[in-house]
């Protein structure tokens, strides 16, 4: 599990789809730092502000940042979606949507070939939610193992130097979406056609058809692509017997080599956890 909490936390400091190693870890590192931390957001929780008025009021509350220039601008969304997610509604999501958007051309961070289009804007909102996400709950394990701070174990990944100056992988939407396909009778999602690989070679298609079909939740990680793969990596080790993607209905009730929990056990863990986590929030 440490092993894969550690590969983990190094792949969503890496180059992302639309997002740079730049980014990704500046991401990264103020979620770690912010979670539950933040008085700001912990006011802001007692505050319960409406969803008509939660964006500007998340916006002006006077949050800790840790990255520098506030996490380059992009810290504010960072700590809603970290500390203050129950109270996100559609609204702040599409204002949060042209934030992450501005911000980003802003800082360079948007290549000429993506153009101002809203497949360009979600995509890289997705990827962004998805760089939170899963570093909260690096942050949450940790914590819930007692280990606080936590940020010196696992060691935190500095940023690395790399050939492409960390760019991102794909240089616009169109790039992926001309491989995407609707898929109609069962709710509505993009999912990927074979064949799209990732700039190492590594075929997509294969894990992501199969796992992320419209009706399943998991669908929204679509446009977060190679981040997907990350997840259900480091799924395939701490939630038996996902393997990347390929859930095997006939081992739930099995043990993988090594563990006391099988799935079910799991499914039990987690309904318990996240009821204490809401309740003593
Ligand atoms: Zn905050």
């Amino acid at each position: 599990m440490q092993a894969a909490n550690v590969q983990l936390l190094a792949q969503l400091c890496h180059p992302g789809d639309f997002l740079s190693a730049k980014i990704r870890t500046s991401l990264v590192r103020e979620t770690l730092q912010c979670v539950v931390s933040c008085q700001a957001c912990r006011q802001l929780q007692a505050q319960k502000p409406s969803p008509e008025t939660a964006w500007d009021t998340i916006f002006a509350a006077p949050h800790s940042f840790h990255e520098p220039d506030a996490c380059y601008g992009l810290g504010v969304v960072v700590h809603a979606l970290a500390n203050t997610q129950n109270l996100l509604k559609e609204d702040w999501y599409h204002k949060a949507v042209e934030h992450v958007w501005a911000t980003l051309q802003k800082l360079n961070e948007v290549p000429p070939e993506a153009k101002d289009t809203a497949q360009e804007r979600l995509y890289r909102m997705t990827e962004f939610i998805a760089c939170v996400a899963l570093a909260v709950g690096h942050r949450t394990f940790y914590r819930a193992l007692g280990k606080e701070p936590i940020l010196d174990q696992p060691p935190m990944p500095s940023p690395r130097a790399y050939s492409n100056n960390g760019a991102p992988m794909f240089k616009s939407a169109e790039e992926v979406s001309s491989r995407l396909g609707k898929k109609e009778g069962c709710g509505w999602g993009p999912c990927l056609t074979p064949g799209l690989k990732l700039a190492n070679g590594e075929l997509l298609a294969d894990c992501f058809t199969w796992q992320l079909r419209p009706q399943v939740p998991t669908s929204k990680w679509t446009p977060a692509l190679s981040t997907g793969v990350a997840f259900f990596d480091w799924g395939s080790s701490h939630y038996v017997p996902i393997n990347r993607g390929q859930f095997v209905l006939n081992n739930l009730w099995q043990k993988a080599p090594g563990r006391t929990l099988h799935r079910a056990d799991l499914e039990h863990v987690a309904k318990g956890y996240t009821g204490a986590i809401a309740c003593s929030y």
